[in-house]
């Protein structure tokens, strides 16, 4: 039997999934994987590409062409697009606006689904996402769903992109977050959800310290 530790984070929009990963990971020397990048990725070259969402080949064909890989340089993961690194233009208003309709697409979340599942048999693994710990791993090791109160997650994500847009506005931030959320949960595949055996942690009033702590004890058991 592998003794392979899977580590499952999921949870709605910018409650600090990717924070707590990379934070695990590093502590423990573990693989990072943000899933929801990929999709952002794929996103993105839906918008490049001007794919029609509704046009089931249009999209098979695209999904083709696509071909994503991740790299670590200067400590942080860079997500590449056909070998461009598009780690910063996925973060933008134009792929966050369109990213949840394309993460909504069957043959969509066939495909990265498939890819998360190849990535999580090689080595121990953090991924952040929404169905992992549900979909793509649901006999995760541990498996930490993360909330937090909308109004201080669309300050802390407001913050976060405020320097790289500077017209942006936290009414656009939260309404955003607000409609990610709304279409993620009642998305007819792999709707955003708890997985039954999740440990929830709600970091409102939390620091990543403390967070990370939290975590660290839910996966210490598990170290050999
Ligand atoms: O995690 P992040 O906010 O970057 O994810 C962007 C979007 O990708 C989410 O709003 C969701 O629609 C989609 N996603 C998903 N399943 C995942 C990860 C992300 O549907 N495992």
């Amino acid at each position: 039997m592998s003794n392979q530790i899977i580590i499952a984070i999921d949870g709605y929009s910018s409650c600090g999934k990717s924070t707590l990963a990379k934070a695990l990971a590093k502590e423990l020397h573990f693989i990072y994987v943000d899933s929801g990048a990929m999709y952002r990725a794929v996103a993105l070259y839906f918008l490049r590409n001007n794919i029609n969402l509704n046009d089931h080949n249009e999209v098979v064909e695209a999904l083709k062409n696509i071909h994503l890989n991740f790299h670590s340089r200067d400590y942080k993961t860079h997500i590449t697009l056909n070998d461009e690194d598009v780690s910063s233009e996925i973060r933008q208003m134009p792929v966050s606006e369109r990213v949840s309709s394309v993460a909504a697409i069957h043959e969509v979340r066939m495909e990265m689904v498939k890819q998360q599942q190849r990535m999580g048999k090689i080595k121990n693994i953090v991924m952040d996402g929404r169905d992992i710990g549900t979909t793509v791993f649901p006999t995760a090791t541990v498996k930490i769903f993360m909330t937090a109160d909308p109004k201080v997650r669309a300050e802390r994500r407001y913050k976060e992109l405020l320097p790289a847009n500077p017209g942006i506005t936290l009414e656009e931030v939260f309404e955003n977050l607000a409609h990610r959320d709304y279409q993620d949960t009642t998305r007819a595949e792999s709707p955003l959800r708890r997985a039954e055996d999740a440990i929830i942690l709600d970091n409102t009033d939390l620091t990543p310290d403390e967070q990370l702590l939290f975590a660290l004890s839910k996966v210490e058991p598990f170290l050999s």
